[in-house]
């Protein structure tokens, strides 16, 4: 692993060398090395995993940096079509205020499925994504999309070709960028003086408070407030103007910033976050190392309880298998001996193993067929939208294990289950 990790001395944002640590899950497998079932042991990359927080802006960070290329060069996360993550894009869309024709630019745009709600709105989309594996797919689906990291040089280029942005996006990409800054000069290099860059990451604060810890894999590398948001695009000439919340990705927030000379006006809930985030300590230590202590906590509860069921011969098995996943089993100590499979629409995911904990993966209705007597919901950001669904797992029996903040067991109310 010395080729591909690093350790960050310096802050991404502020460059300051001054470090909280908060967490550390030790050498952890990289969660996005689904492995093929034949995988020699130890064929996992490993590298630490190790969380801080800069004294200077607060960013929290992971304090090692994997080569994006081991990461992202083909990359299987594919963008959710999930009820949840459509209506949230459609109302961006709707939000945006942009006229057809307009140019909306968006970096991490993986294959152009947000994108095309833009374009089918009538405006011009150009996508920009490092994962060729991606870009192929976006641009077979007809939304032009750059198969190279966004910097400067790509924004010129595109402004060149295109002109420039009304809007330039960035979703849930962001906090997996080392380089920030470069990310930002390409911005700068395409975004209209009038235009408005978003960017959607998802929010400490919900991380903090609803302990997820499972987040926190080699490819989120900053866990970002708004304040340190403000202070990042401050450094770029771009002014925060806006700030929603989106209930996705665990809690996130929409971030709106716009070149210091706009005409737009600052929203007052700018002004609100900010002051709750005061009011949340987040400049002192201690939000921090409490969410350390229940994490600690969460991770022991968890394990025990999934490891008790097996015991007692009760099968368990993964009900998705996100990235986060991949960090959820390995911190608890669960292998494929406590978790039989997991399920995932992703195809491909399937026929492949969990890295670490080597847990097979399924497609869905494979995995339904087999009945688990428990779920671990490892996707629990749609845990509404799943438990809704699977109300015939439910009825029959079944049961869910929601794992954060804490692991509780959902059943439905009328089900004759075992105990
Ligand atoms: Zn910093």
């Amino acid at each position: 692993m010395q080729e591909i990790v690093r350790r960050a001395d310096r802050c991404r944002v502020c460059g300051r060398d001054d470090w909280l640590d908060v967490v550390s899950f030790g050498e952890t497998p990289l969660a996005g090395d689904f492995l093929p079932p034949d995988a020699p042991p130890g064929a996992e990359r490993r590298a630490p995993l190790e969380v801080a927080v800069c004294r200077g802006c607060r960013l929290m960070s992971l304090r090692h940096v994997v080569d994006p290329e081991a990461l992202f060069g083909h990359y299987r996360y594919v963008s959710s079509e999930s009820d949840l993550i459509m209506n949230h894009m459609r109302r961006l869309v709707a939000d945006a205020g942009l006229d057809a024709g307009d140019l909306v630019v968006e970096f991490g745009s993986n294959t152009g499925v947000h994108l095309e709600l833009f374009r089918r709105a009538g405006m011009r989309v150009v996508g920009v994504d490092p994962a060729r594996n991606l870009a192929e797919i976006a641009n077979g689906r007809g939304v032009e999309t750059v198969a190279e990291p966004f910097t400067a040089t790509v924004g010129a280029r595109v402004a060149a070709r295109h002109g420039r942005a009304a809007m330039v996006l960035g979703r849930q990409c962001f906090a997996h960028i080392h380089d920030v800054h470069e990310v930002l000069d390409g911005v700068n290099a395409v975004l209209d003086p009038a235009g408005v860059l978003a960017v959607e990451v998802p929010y400490l604060v919900e991380l903090l408070a609803s302990d997820e810890f499972d987040t926190i894999f080699h490819e989120h590398l900053s866990y970002f407030s708004l304040g340190t948001l403000r202070t990042l695009f401050g450094m770029h000439g771009l002014r925060v103007v806006d700030v929603r919340t989106a209930p996705v990705h665990g809690g996130s927030i929409v971030v709106y910033a716009a070149p210091r000379a706009s005409a737009r006006d600052e929203r007052p809930a700018v002004a609100r976050m900010l002051a709750r985030e005061d009011e949340l300590g987040l400049s002192g230590d201690g939000p921090y190392l409490e969410f350390a202590r229940r994490t600690e906590t969460a991770r022991a509860e968890i394990g025990d309880l999934v490891r008790s069921l097996a015991a007692e011969g009760r099968t368990v098995a993964g009900y998705g298998a996100p990235a986060k996943g991949s960090t959820l089993l390995n911190a608890c100590g669960l292998t494929s001996e406590h978790v039989r499979f997991c399920t995932d629409t992703t195809a491909l995911k399937q026929g492949r193993l969990m890295p670490g904990s080597r847990v097979p993966i399924v497609a869905p209705e494979e995995g339904l067929a087999r009945r688990p007597d428990y779920f671990l919901l490892l996707a629990w950001n749609y845990a509404d939208e799943i438990i809704g669904r699977e109300r015939a797992y439910l009825e029959a029996g079944g049961r869910f294990i929601v794992p954060v903040p804490r692991p509780r067991v959902v059943s439905a109310p009328s089900a004759v289950a075992a105990p």
